[in-house]
């Protein structure tokens, strides 16, 4: 059996953060990164997809504000199912064209996912997110009062509407993805967290207003189709401990207890490195392997080359 493998790509693979979004731009970066991901499909890995969304949600949260009252505007967990549409199509269509370069026999499916979350999730207490336009002060007291909106300043520019970012419990549909993968099909799955939804007492889902880390995400992702590696691609070559000091130290290939103690002392961010390395560290417990590493050094990774590896079994 070939090694089924999920790759998470961050934001920066789709949009840089001096690039605009225009269509080209973010088709020429998706390109770039289909022929990182189809070099592991020519490895004879079975791959999963997945990835970011946030500069494409804000920008479609955007549109939705600008365009008031012309077109009536959409829930934010249907922005999130229009980004997954939106990069999945561009994201299929330039795997399709690589694969079909390299005589590959593969066919590549995007599909839309729900990630349910628990409507009790502590988050939504206290929603962290800033998403979507800048508004003044006034603008934010009156949008909090008609819409029930939670405002808050960000950055000094201006405030914005905050949302919660739940843990994901289960993404939905994964028998499917499981079938397509076992019917030699490379499949882009729970872009962006996945759609949030939450369970009511009847056991119907329904959308709520929440932003997905994608690294999580991809964890229960890994899980749940019995991933045998999970790939973190970001913009960074390895995980380091003491970032950005003058002692920095790169590492390599690290076991379980090493990551925890590091994960421990601090030595990663929460808003980027952080999830990526909790993500890393609980899949690693399952006495699996988990990669941290650049999208450009993806296929070296997997073989230990380079990146950063958590192995479950040292
Ligand atoms: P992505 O879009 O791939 O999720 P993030 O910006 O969220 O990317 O996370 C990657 C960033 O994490 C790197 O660009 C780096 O600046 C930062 N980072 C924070 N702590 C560390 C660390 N200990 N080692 C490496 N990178 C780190
Ligand atoms: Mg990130």
């Amino acid at each position: 059996m070939s090694e089924r493998v999920v790759l998470a790509l961050g934001g920066n693979a789709i949009l840089q953060p001096e690039q605009k979004g225009t269509y080209e731009e973010q088709k020429e970066n998706i390109e770039k990164a289909c022929n990182r991901i189809v070099e592991l499909v020519k490895a004879g890995y079975q791959v999963i997809v997945t990835h970011g969304n946030g500069p494409q949600v804000g920008q479609i949260l955007l549109q939705n504000e600008l365009t008031q009252p012309e077109i009536p505007s959409m829930p934010l967990w249907v922005c999130t199912a229009e980004s997954q549409g939106m990069i999945g199509s561009i994201m299929q269509e330039a795997l399709k064209n690589e694969i079909n370069r390299h005589q590959l026999d593969k066919n590549v499916s995007a599909v839309l996912s729900l990630t349910e979350v628990d409507a009790n999730d502590p988050a939504f207490e206290s929603p962290t997110k800033p998403v979507g336009a800048f508004y003044s002060k006034e603008e934010a007291d009156k949008l909090a009062e008609e819409k029930g909106w939670v405002m808050m300043e960000d950055a000094g520019r201006g405030y914005r509407r905050a949302v919660a970012s739940p843990k994901p419990k289960r993404i939905l549909g994964l028998e499917s993805v499981k079938t397509l993968l076992d019917n030699n099909t490379v499949v882009i799955s729970a872009g962006g967290g996945g759609i949030p939804v939450v369970r009511d007492e009847q056991n119907n889902l329904q959308g709520i207003s929440a932003v997905i880390d994608k690294d999580l995400s991809a964890l229960e992702l890994s899980k749940e189709v019995e991933a045998d590696v999970l790939m973190i691609l970001t913009d960074v070559s390895n995980v380091f401990i003491n970032y950005g000091k003058e002692n920095q130290q790169k590492l390599e290939t690290i076991s379980l207890a090493e990551a925890e103690k590091y994960y421990d002392d601090g030595h990663f961010s929460a808003g980027s490195m952080g999830p990526k390395m909790k993500a890393a560290i609980d899949f690693a417990k399952n006495g699996k392997k988990a990669i941290i590493c650049s999208l450009e050094e993806a296929k070296e990774a997997l073989t230990g080359k380079t990146g950063t590896t958590i192995s479950g079994t040292i």
